[in-house]
């Protein structure tokens, strides 16, 4: 990678930091742009599932394929990210268990089953005892379970803060606050970023701005037929406060970094 490549990365999600600080270390020049402030989108909402076999949905066969290949690649990205930023990601493997309550969802949850195992995802049909053995904490209203050994979940808020800190490591340049409204061309070639207040120049331009990239809200994107998904969270308070706790600390480490 030339050392004069000169990145602008729209979104400083879980995607945008993962290319962002990639590009960085092979010598790039990057800017990443946020509206907000970095790793606050859907990438501070979510709950860290990296569950591509308990996911896995009928017809899905290529998406499965994708997410088994982006999951083998997940230990080696977590030690690495570990190693630069000194702290831990909570990269854990002991796999995903999707129970089922009373008959009716039973039933349901076979169907799912044969659908996993059909598209070659690795699952196991556990029946109630061998459910409550493996998870002792869950209600005794579970009739069975699927579990997932080969899946594996992140802290996906320490997730984010890590990113943040090995890409301004790297030498990355983050803009939070500030939201890119359109690209500019030059003879049909992308050249900069519209902003709010000027614009800036760059060689290419990576948008990772999650449901924000589409042409409605940034000038200059090609139609992409993108629909946002609702989605939940449940956590609980003593294990979230421990949680809020660490990402305070890391984040007031990155403040440190920022001020350099
Ligand atoms: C409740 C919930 C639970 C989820 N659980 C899981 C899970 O367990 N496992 C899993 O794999 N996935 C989960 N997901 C999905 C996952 O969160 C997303 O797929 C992932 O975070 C997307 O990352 P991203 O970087 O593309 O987007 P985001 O994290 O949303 O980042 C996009 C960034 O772009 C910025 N932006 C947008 N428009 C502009 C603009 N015009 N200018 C500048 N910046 C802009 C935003 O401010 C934002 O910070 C969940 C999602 C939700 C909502």
């Amino acid at each position: 990678m030339s050392s004069s490549c000169r990145v602008a990365v729209i979104g400083a999600g879980a995607i945008g930091l993962s290319v962002g600080w990639r590009l960085a270390q092979a010598g790039c020049s990057v800017h990443i742009y946020d509206k907000g402030r970095a790793g606050q989108g859907a990438s501070w909402a979510a709950a860290g599932m990296l569950a591509t076999a308990a996911e896995v949905a009928a017809g899905a066969q290529e998406a499965f394929e994708l997410g088994r290949r982006s999951q083998e690649l997940w230990p080696q990205l977590a030690a690495e990210l570990e190693r630069a930023v000194g702290f831990s990601i909570d990269y854990r493997t002991q796999g995903t268990l999707i129970p089922a309550f009373g008959v009716q969802q039973l039933d349901l949850l076979r169907e799912t089953f044969d659908v996993q195992r059909s598209l070659g995802a690795p699952v196991q049909w556990l029946s109630r005892p061998a459910v409550r053995e493996r998870e002792p904490q869950l209600s005794d209203r579970i009739t069975g379970a699927i579990f997932a050994p080969e899946d594996v979940q992140v802290d996906n808020r320490k997730f984010v803060a890590a990113l943040k800190f090995a890409f301004l490591d790297a030498g990355g340049r983050l803009h939070e606050d500030v939201a890119v409204r359109g690209l500019e061309f030059t003879d049909n070639r992308f050249s900069a970023l519209v902003l709010k207040e000027g614009t800036a120049s760059a060689d290419m331009v990576i948008v990772a701005a999650g449901i924000g990239s589409k042409s409605s809200d940034i000038e200059g994107l090609p139609e992409i037929p993108l629909v946002p998904v609702q989605g939940e969270m449940a956590a609980f308070k003593d294990k979230q406060y421990k949680i809020d706790t660490q990402i305070r600390d890391i984040l007031s480490r990155l403040e440190k970094i920022e001020d350099k």
